[in-house]
């Protein structure tokens, strides 16, 4: 047995649901705000979403996807055009009906009944009616498209279940939305998307990921085929991380989005959709997390390095502070995947040991430590987040020559950021089986098994009537299908829901 004590009380193998909220609270993320579903971002979670956009925005952009914005209210009747899309979402949406507040008479406030608006204006859930009515007007001929437009924005779904990152009623987040001349155009920009979620997710977050297509019974409100990235979190349950959207012409015709082509004939659009939200975050943080806090990938971290000066609060410390501060310089000024390392010296009062597990909580990925003796004789300290035990159970630091650190801290960064995808994807492919059967499929969700992970299994694309049944029998064993993967093997077989010939793989879990 280790003697290790980790730096949180929970551990994930104890209570996976405990543990998650322990991190956020500990590696200061994020707290709650008095308004259920809603969270109050703080400057490590925030960081760490403004590191995910920037460089999402850079693809984005360089997919030649221009960045808009559209107003938070939609009215109501730009919903209704679109049946199944105002369907999907009328369970969960919010309405501002008045515009002003009178005195109740008891030293309260209640709506104004003078002041109700004649429309009722929907907080946006997302923006397909509201950008498509502007497509409609942007578009006329086949020579304006495709457009392809991005926003970044908060978006509102009253969501019953709420649980930090994942599942908020407010939720950051960016929506492409894009018009072509045709299906195959639209059809090639919503995989487009997917691949770019799918090689964002892998190497940037270092979350290895399953690119495939939702059933039917999971698409979007309104679409023709949905499509999602898939993550494995470490008690095995399914992340959605990202999704697109192939939306036919359905909401073009309900918008009036069309062009003249070239042989003069008004055609319809065929519109996408895609997004990846601050849910992001919470896949981070259940991908990558240990017992002692967060680990975040390099990429992404907010500080990449930290250093920590053992300051004495004597006038020794002025000249330890100047050793560390060129040391932060002289990182500073090097560059590790594909940036400048961003480097933080920690200069707040206090014993450098315990800041130290702040920051640990916090998953930067190296800390160092630096003494007056280290500074003296031109040395470091430094322990890797992922490797922050030796085998004696102490925190495993290593001494070095300053200049030797500045010669392999760009390559400690970009290894730590492949270690933890190579450790996040072993960690799954060792979850995931293939199962032949339903009864198979039952016993490997037994309800003894703690962390199931998911199971891979072979069905063919049944009637709507087979769908729902499928869906059904899947819900009682509280399981989902997730996707259909892209680089699908070709499959033998019956489908184990119905016994007949089998078309396709598909993915079942247990899913947040
Ligand atoms: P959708 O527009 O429904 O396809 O959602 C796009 C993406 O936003 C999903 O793939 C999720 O990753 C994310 N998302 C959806 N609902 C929420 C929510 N309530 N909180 C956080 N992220 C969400």
């Amino acid at each position: 047995m280790s003697a290790i004590r980790h730096a949180l009380n929970t551990k994930r193998e104890n209570d996976f649901a405990q543990w998650y909220q322990e991190v956020i609270a500990e590696a200061e993320m994020a707290e709650e705000s008095g308004v259920r579903g809603c969270m109050v971002i703080k400057p490590w979670g925030y960081g760490i979403w403004e590191r995910m956009q920037r460089l999402m925005d850079d693809r984005i952009k360089d997919a030649g996807v221009d960045n808009c914005y559209f107003p938070l209210f939609i009215p109501l009747s730009y919903f209704s055009k679109e049946a199944e899309h105002v369907d999907g979402f009328a369970k969960e949406m919010a309405v501002v009906t008045h515009h002003r507040l009178v005195s109740d008479g008891k030293g309260g406030l209640v709506p104004d009944p003078e002041a109700k608006l004649e429309e009722p204006l929907i907080v946006r859930p997302t923006s397909e009616t509201v950008i498509g009515q502007a497509m409609g007007r942007w578009i006329q001929s086949w020579r304006d498209l495709p457009l392809m437009t991005n926003q970044w924005a908060n978006v509102v779904r009253w969501e019953m279940r709420t649980r930090m990152f994942l599942r908020t009623s407010e939720f950051l987040w960016q929506e492409g939305h894009t018009a072509h001349a045709d299906r195959v155009d639209a059809m090639e920009e919503t995989l487009r998307a997917l691949e770019m979620y799918r090689e964002f997710a892998e190497d940037v977050l270092a979350m290895p990921v399953i690119a495939g297509e939702k059933p039917e019974n999971e698409r979007f409100p309104g679409a023709d085929a949905t499509y999602s990235i898939e993550a494995m979190m470490q008690d095995g349950k399914a992340l959605q991380a990202g999704t697109s959207h192939y939306l036919g012409t359905g909401f073009a015709k309900a918008a009036g989005i069309s062009y003249q082509d070239r042989e003069g004939q008004q055609q319809l659009c065929h519109t996408t959709s895609w997004g990846t939200s601050t849910r992001m975050v919470g896949g981070l943080i259940m991908t990558h997390g240990d017992d002692d806090g967060l680990r975040v990938p390099p990429a992404v971290a907010p500080h990449q390095i930290v250093i920590l000066p053992m300051l004495r609060d004597k006038p020794e410390d002025a000249a330890l502070l100047a050793y560390c501060e060129d040391l932060r310089k002289a990182l500073g000024a090097r560059q590790a995947l594909g940036e400048k390392i961003r480097v933080m010296l920690d200069k707040r009062p206090g014993k450098a040991a315990l800041k130290r597990w702040g920051w640990v909580k916090k998953g930067v990925p190296l800390i160092l430590e630096i003494g007056g003796r280290d500074a003296e004789n031109g040395q470091i300290t430094v322990v890797r987040r992922d490797q922050l035990w030796n085998e004696a159970g102490k925190v495993n630091f290593k001494a070095m020559a300053r200049e030797a650190f500045l010669g392999v801290a760009a390559g400690e960064l970009e290894d730590l950021q492949a270690s933890l995808f190579a450790e996040a994807k072993a960690k799954r492919d060792a979850n995931i089986s293939r199962v032949s059967t339903f009864e198979e499929l039952e016993a490997f969700f037994a309800p003894s098994k703690k962390y199931p992970g998911w199971a891979e299994v072979q069905w063919s694309r049944p009637t709507d009537v087979q769908l729902e049944e499928v869906v059904q029998r899947l819900k009682a064993l509280k399981l989902t299908m997730r996707n259909t993967p892209m680089d699908a093997e070709p499959v033998s077989g019956a489908c184990i829901f119905t016994g007949e010939p089998a078309a396709e793989r598909i993915y079942v879990a247990r899913s947040y």
